[in-house]
């Protein structure tokens, strides 16, 4: 299994997604999405966050967390989670549903305006359905940790950050809006019963007929890093046209590392935490379905060859530095026939949303 640790990983841990994709769709009924061993958070709510009192029903049998209230708030940039635990303490506040303590992160990763730190509130108490998001806000603006919920979007749904698969199922009244987005593996949302258009698919595909839609993604390209760690410590990350996609920590045997992505351009495996015996093995990387040995790259420079840093042909990074494997190439399609539409897309969608 993938185990995510590091800096995106310590992110990971506390809930985040890397995400590979995003999909958001219009939606007044009742919104479906559907998991494949994926890194995923989702749900049903609004593009904009308010003070609102927010009442739900749904079920879930793959949620790490949830099914509860999550979005983001801007001015301080915050991903906030009502009904959770993690963090520094910052104070308590009360609400109609009870007392709650807010526990603050403070975190460096993917975001709704990018790529960058952000704050996670976590809001442990009594999260069920029926929260007043004015007294949540109140409450954190009463801790000197205010924030404008009308910046980010505000659902109720769940996340799985381990990788699961399964279905979540959730209404929340008088939403009209839902997303999901992804970080490894495929997801898919749909609406059912209530009208539904799709407004943003970003890296994955859409199939839309009759009255429904049904989005999917965690397409794009996958990328499979075979690798080890001397210490089982070591972390290397995944780069794809000078994007971060992944961070892992390895273990001490040789093991298999999936990703996948919608960016093209040049493929670096980096060691980025050497110190110590911390040493690097890549055996080789598989992208897209092809092979290529790290013994056959040219550009190494974290191999320790003629007493320096940096050489070439070795599966070795004994210091900080990367393995070049060559581009990773996308392209798109568009299939259209009868009633229905199938586009497949690997455009870059980074920058339009996170
Ligand atoms: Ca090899
Ligand atoms: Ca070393």
């Amino acid at each position: 299994m993938k185990k995510v640790l590091t800096v995106l990983a310590i992110v990971a841990l506390f809930g985040s997604i890397a995400q590979a994709g995003r999909t958001d769709i219009s939606c007044s009924g009742t919104v479906t999405i559907s998991a494949s061993n994926a890194a995923w958070v989702g749900g049903h709510g609004w593009s904009s966050g308010s003070n609102r009192t927010i009442s739900w029903s749904g079920s879930c049998n793959m949620c790490q967390w949830g099914i509860a209230i999550y979005g983001w708030g801007t001015n301080p940039l915050v991903e906030y989670y009502i009904g959770r635990s993690g963090g520094s303490n910052s104070g308590s506040y009360n609400t109609s549903k009870g007392g709650f303590t807010l526990y603050i992160n403070y975190c460096n990763g993917p975001n709704i305006t990018g790529d960058g730190s952000f704050q996670q509130y976590n809001c442990s108490g009594n999260g069920s359905s029926g929260q007043n998001m004015g007294e949540h806000s109140g409450g954190w603006s009463g801790l000197g940790h205010g924030t404008n919920l009308g910046g980010g979007y505000q659902l109720v749904g769940g996340e799985n950050y381990g990788g699961g698969s399964g279905t979540m199922t959730v209404s929340a009244g008088g939403a009209n809006w839902a997303t999901v987005w992804w970080g490894s593996g495929s997801a898919s949302i749909s609406c059912g019963g209530g009208s539904s258009t799709t407004t943003t698919t970003s890296g994955g595909s859409t199939t839309t007929s009759g009255g429904s839609t049904t989005t999917s993604g965690g397409g794009g390209t996958s990328i499979t890093v075979r690798a080890r760690g001397t210490t089982g410590s070591e972390q290397i990350q995944v780069r794809v046209g000078g994007n971060t996609i992944t961070t892992w920590t390895l273990g001490t045997g040789m093991g298999n590392w999936n990703t996948s992505t919608s960016y093209t351009g040049g493929l670096n495996v980096c060691f980025t935490n050497d110190s110590g015996d911390r040493d690097v093995q890549i055996d080789y990387v598989v992208v897209g379905g092809s092979t290529r040995q790290s013994e056959n790259q040219s550009y190494n420079t974290g191999v320790w060859q003629n007493n320096s840093c940096g050489g070439s042909y070795s599966e070795w990074l004994h210091c900080n530095g990367c393995i070049g494997y060559g581009d990773v190439s996308g392209g798109g399609s568009t299939t259209t026939s009868g009633g229905s539409t199938t586009t497949t897309s690997s455009s870059s969608w980074w920058g339009s949303w996170w």
